[in-house]
């Protein structure tokens, strides 16, 4: 039996940054792996999807946006196997980069499925066949995707995330069940590339819990893209069609039944936690009604000696979430005494425009009781964005009207998945108006609209004119 300081479970953005920093605190550490190094995220869903989206974006501006700024081409396609290829050699490098960094970090990779025996001893048969024991455990196995039992993937034409990122042909008909991040994002890069997209959402808005203001936007970009979105649309089941090529979708709206052919069907109606294949209920640890798994501030499961991190705890089932909780966990572990104490969690949707958030949205503000006042900045006004010819899209800030600190951003427009960092800085460090709007701010640049969206709050941009307000 092989002793360990410390044992990660699941090697996805969660688990392997734990399990580096654990080996960098001196911790004697192995961590086990089922499938393949890096998990959802760098195998089959951020980098991947990322990737997908970079090159269909790079043939659709090509073809819809150059001809204005005088770039034409004679004839133009886009190879989807050959841009699979390049996005597989992405994931590869990353993947790659991580096993070196786990072995240059001592880190013992153990290949297998994890089960407990105990609370103090772990089982993994694959590849390895050995019986692990260690004074903590983290368990960070992730999430998988939700099946709808009257649609079951048939891996064929009915297809869920991982798949349908892998096609090697593009489809002439893809229907998307499912309005969340993942389905929006995949949808609109195969429109990029050519299909006909139809999204199907059983609520009344895609992008749930989405800022209206900022969805609306990436609902024009659709409708101009020809992406038909059915809301309060459900899909009932499906029919296979001319020897299963095509698919029909029976889908029910206001009562009425419809049906839609497709040549695929990816189905992207959320993730469920892998807490139920591992031993937990042998230990009595607790769980919530979903499957999620219990932790406190410190990553600390009900089960003495056990962590959780990530997916596995339930929302948000973000990347660099998971990875903080690691870093967390690992320090307690260590010996610190660190919490997860996120102000902030930012997030960011790469739709055509992209979307990012963080801190309070306006309804939360207000339940909150908070009086704030609201700052927006279009991109169409910024110098960067007319010269770059990506001018879609705004940014929203919120103010504490007591304190003129910054609760909430929310933009939507060009590479604001990056911009948002700011912004989350900004939250995070409890910066104020006066923090922002004199921090020099490089020219031409995306993050001018920061500032500038703030001081439109008090009629002060520069670039979007705003008449005072008359006195009453
Ligand atoms: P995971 O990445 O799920 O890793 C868990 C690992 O544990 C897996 O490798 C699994 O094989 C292993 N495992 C499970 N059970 C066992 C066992 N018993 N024994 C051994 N190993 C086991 N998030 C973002 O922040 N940004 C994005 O842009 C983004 N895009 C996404 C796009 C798609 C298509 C998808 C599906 C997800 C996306 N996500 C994104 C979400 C993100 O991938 C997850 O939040 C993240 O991967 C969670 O990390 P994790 O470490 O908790 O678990």
């Amino acid at each position: 039996m092989k002793s360990y300081d410390a044992v990660v479970i699941g090697a996805g953005p969660g688990g392997y940054v734990c399990a580096i920093r654990l080996a960098q605190l001196g911790k004697k550490t192995a961590i086990i792996e089922k499938e393949k190094i890096g998990g959802v995220c760098l195998n089959v869903g951020c980098i991947p999807s990322k990737a997908l989206i970079f090159g269909a974006t790079q043939f659709h501006r090509a073809q819809h946006d150059f001809e204005e700024i005088g770039i034409g081409f004679k004839s133009l396609d886009c190879d989807l196997s050959k841009l699979q290829n390049w996005k597989d050699g992405v994931v590869k490098k990353l993947t790659g980069g991580v096993t070196q960094l786990l072995k240059m970090n001592q880190v013992d990779v153990l290949t297998g499925t994890a089960s407990f025996k105990d609370g103090r001893t772990i089982e993994v048969k694959g590849k390895s066949n050995e019986t692990v024991t260690a004074a903590s455990f983290v368990i960070a196995t992730g999430s998988r995707v939700v099946e709808i039992p009257t649609l079951p993937f048939n891996h064929k034409n009915i297809l869920d995330s991982t798949e349908t990122l892998e096609l090697k042909t593009l489809p002439k008909k893809l229907i998307v069940v499912g309005g969340g991040f993942i389905g929006v994002e995949i949808g609109m890069a195969y429109a990029k590339l050519g299909s006909e997209v139809t999204i199907v959402e059983a609520m009344a808005e895609i992008l749930p819990g989405t800022d209206r203001e900022l969805v609306s936007v990436v609902e024009k970009k659709m409708r101009k893209m020809g992406i038909t979105v059915l809301t309060q649309a459900k899909a009932m089941g499906s029919r296979q069609l001319n020897q299963g090529s095509e698919v029909e979708l029976e889908i029910e709206m206001g009562g009425k039944k419809e049906m839609k052919t497709a040549n695929r069907i990816l189905v992207s109606v959320g993730r469920r936690p892998n807490s139920d294949q591992i031993g937990l209920e042998k230990l009595g640890m607790k769980l919530d009604p979903k499957g999620n798994v219990i932790v406190d501030s410190q990553g600390k499961t009900s089960v003495s000696g056990i962590f959780a991190i990530g997916d596995i705890t339930g929302p948000p089932q973000l990347a660099h979430r998971a990875s903080m909780d690691g870093l967390i966990v690992a320090a307690v572990i260590g010996g610190e005494n660190a919490h997860k104490d996120y102000k902030v969690v930012p997030w960011a949707i790469f739709s055509d425009p992209e979307i990012a958030t963080v801190g309070l949205t306006e309804k939360e503000a207000q339940a909150k009781g908070i009086k704030f006042k609201i700052g927006k900045f279009p991109f169409a006004a910024s110098g960067r964005a007319l010269s770059t010819n990506e001018t879609e899209g705004m940014v929203k800030v919120l103010i504490d009207e007591s304190n003129e600190s910054i609760l909430g951003v929310h933009m939507v427009g060009p590479e604001v998945s990056n911009l948002i960092a700011e912004a989350a800085l900004a939250i995070e460090m409890g910066a104020c108006v006066e923090d922002i709007i004199r921090t020099i701010h490089t020219h031409p640049t995306l993050p001018e609209a920061f500032p500038e969206a703030i001081e439109s709050a008090f009629g002060k941009s520069i670039h979007i004119f705003k008449p005072p307000a008359k006195p009453k």
